[in-house]
């Protein structure tokens, strides 16, 4: 049976430590949220960010602009965040309505408070190996295998997904520690195929149980990237009760990665405040 990642917890540890360290830093960094609209996920998260500000002594500021707010509008509002000194991180609740350009809008904020990773600057120096903010899902996923001792370096890895926000960070990630990756997506022929070859394996599609045992290699390290919802449980990519008996440690679905996104945002957020960057290279 395989080690369960447990993403909660480390994420949790890991929160307190941070708590910990503003209080002795004497800094008091600030994260400003901006959403548009009221999608019911989108304020579900807006809501998890902030209380991980209080838990941490992190203030934060959150900004609603109106479903129908104009392009315009949103970056008048990014443009204020940006020139308040007293805001440290910056991180605009994605996806923006249809209507709005959503590459200006993040575009707009300044790279220094991009928290989120996703400035085509901070994305830029990701993709080059150097130091900037990498995106918060795959900056977590380093973090968790990290906390397990997972060896990264030198390992064959998978990445299913090409997104910007997580497939494509996450294989560049994977890269700058070493690791030999190859991404797969929805054009890629023979899916099973690749994916037994690797021993590191993060599925980033949104499609549940889509991963199945038969793709995955004996002994590899599974991370489900995925968040769906079936019959009114949140599931992940992988098929869990049958993948765990294969691999050789898994993340749940709740209770894997997505409370490791969250505390990563509020590390980068205090590092926004220190005036220090993350590296990619950690
Ligand atoms: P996305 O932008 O929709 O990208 C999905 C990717 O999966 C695309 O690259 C797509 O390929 C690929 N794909 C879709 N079906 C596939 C298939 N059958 N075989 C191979 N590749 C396939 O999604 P995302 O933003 O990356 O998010 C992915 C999932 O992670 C979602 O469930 C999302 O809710 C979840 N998520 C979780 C967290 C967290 O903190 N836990 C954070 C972010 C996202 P093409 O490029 O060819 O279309």
């Amino acid at each position: 049976m395989a080690t369960i990642l447990d993403g909660k917890k480390i994420a949790d540890m890991r929160l307190e430590i941070l708590k910990e360290e503003i209080e002795d830093s004497g800094l008091y960094p600030r994260l400003a949220t901006v959403i548009v609209g009221s999608d019911p996920a989108s304020r579900m998260y807006v809501r998890m960010k902030h209380r991980a500000c209080e838990r941490t002594g992190i203030g934060s500021v959150g900004m609603e602009l109106a479903r129908d707010a104009t392009t315009g509008q949103i970056l008048r509002t990014v443009t204020q965040l940006n020139n308040d000194a007293d805001i440290d991180g910056i991180l605009i609740q994605l996806p923006l309505p249809k209507h709005v350009d959503s590459a200006r809008v993040i575009a707009a904020v300044s790279p220094e408070k991009d928290v989120d990773g996703f400035h085509p600057f901070n994305l830029g120096l990701l993709f080059s190996g150097r130091p900037g903010f990498a995106p918060c899902t795959p900056k977590g996923i380093m973090t968790l295998l990290s906390e397990y001792h997972i060896e990264v370096a030198g390992s064959r890895a998978a990445v299913v997904g090409r997104s910007i926000d997580v497939g494509r960070p996450m294989a560049a990630l994977l890269t700058n520690a070493d690791a030999t990756v190859t991404t797969c997506h929805s054009k890629t022929k023979n899916l099973p195929e690749e994916l037994r070859h690797a021993d590191i394996l993060v599925s980033a599609i949104g499609n549940p149980h889509y991963i199945t045992r038969e793709m995955v290699r004996p002994g590899a390290v599974v991370i489900d990237v995925g968040i769906n919802q079936v019959n009114g449980m949140l599931v992940g990519d992988v098929d869990f009760e049958q993948v765990q008996q294969v691999a050789s440690a898994i993340t749940p679905v709740p209770g894997g990665v997505g409370p490791m996104t969250i505390a990563t945002l509020m590390e980068n957020t205090y590092r926004a405040a220190n005036g220090r960057s993350c590296n990619t290279a950690e």
